[in-house]
């Protein structure tokens, strides 16, 4: 069963109420041309550091036009965020990013559009934040033994909104504490893959995640595609496998120009859309930042001309 994006039927509705803004009469050929599409971005409600309502300010201010908030397996800042974007004109696209388990690794799915209220999303992302608070305990138990103590407390401290501690809070207090220069060396030495911190999380199967996004009639976008470090014959596998289950795009992520070739290839090869999104965490220089995506190749298929940006909200 293919589940799809299905913003033709009644969830459109439901849809443009949370869309911010009325926009009914500009095609959609003329205003994407115009609008600056951000696809991809993190609250206090996961590992970010804005507020919604700070990061919606921001994006605003970054000339940004639509805006995803895609926080890891949470969907609560949703409601502040819309908020916030109808006050400032900004179209926000309800979002969410999974974390999925895929032949042993974690891969990322964005659900875009979603209906943040549908139960068969809501009860699977309860189970991904048992799994989270599981990992937390793990890594916190991992990093006292290599003498980082009480980072459980700190991490789920900075955790505010949702008091689950992702991996991303674990990095952030390593830093603070001066055990690495950066988050980027604080992931590298201490939680990844045979690092002292690193523990193997349990999420959801992908095919179960397309699932969730899909009952909540959301599209999915495969994140980041080139952070997992696949050979190519193991992407074509992912990616099929991700297209049979019901996957829509693939996200066209800031990365060196022939990485982004490669993903446009297997875009079109695998006749997925493309999506773009910055995934914005924190305004931290050199890091990135709203509105900063790459534009599309001519030909394309952007995951948003699905949407009917043009029609008539409800
Ligand atoms: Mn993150
Ligand atoms: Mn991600
Ligand atoms: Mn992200």
């Amino acid at each position: 069963m293919h589940y799809g994006c299905r913003f033709g039927d009644s969830r459109a509705s439901r849809f443009f109420r949370l869309v911010g803004f009325c926009y009914d009469a500009i095609p959609y050929s003329i205003a994407a041309h115009f609008l600056l599409i951000d696809l991809h971005s993190h609250s206090t409600y996961s590992d970010g550091v804005l507020s919604p309502a700070s990061l919606i300010a921001r994006a605003v201010g970054n000339g940004v036009s639509v805006l995803a908030l895609t926080d890891h397996d949470e969907v609560r800042g949703l409601a502040p965020a819309a908020e916030a974007a109808r006050e400032a004109g900004l179209i926000l696209i309800p979002g969410v990013e999974v974390s999925a388990t895929w032949a042993g690794r974690t891969i990322h799915v964005l659900g875009l559009g979603i209906d943040p209220d549908n139960s068969q999303l809501l009860n699977g992302l309860a189970t991904q934040a048992a799994s989270r608070l599981q990992r937390a305990i793990r890594i916190s138990e991992r990093l006292q033994l290599a003498g980082i103590a009480d980072a459980f407390r700190t991490a789920a401290e900075c955790a505010a909104e949702s008091g689950v501690p992702g991996r991303g809070h674990f990095a952030r207090l390593i830093v603070e504490r001066g055990y690495a220069r950066d988050l980027k060396s604080a992931f590298s030495r201490f939680l990844a893959p045979g690092k002292p911190g690193f523990v193997q999380a349990e999420w959801a199967s992908l095919q179960q995640v397309l699932a969730w996004i899909g009952r909540a009639g959301g599209c999915a976008v495969l994140a980041h595609p080139e952070s997992y470090r696949l050979s190519p014959l193991q992407m074509h596998a992912l990616l099929e496998q991700f297209k049979a289950a019901g996957g829509d795009a693939i996200e066209y992520s800031a990365g060196s120009g022939k990485a982004l070739e490669g993903i446009w290839r297997l875009a079109r090869f695998f006749g997925l859309a493309l999506s773009v999104g910055s995934d914005f965490h924190a305004p931290t220089p050199g890091a990135a930042e709203l509105g900063a995506v790459p534009s599309l190749p001519d030909g394309a298929t952007a995951v948003w001309q699905r949407w009917n940006l043009d029609r008539k909200a409800a």
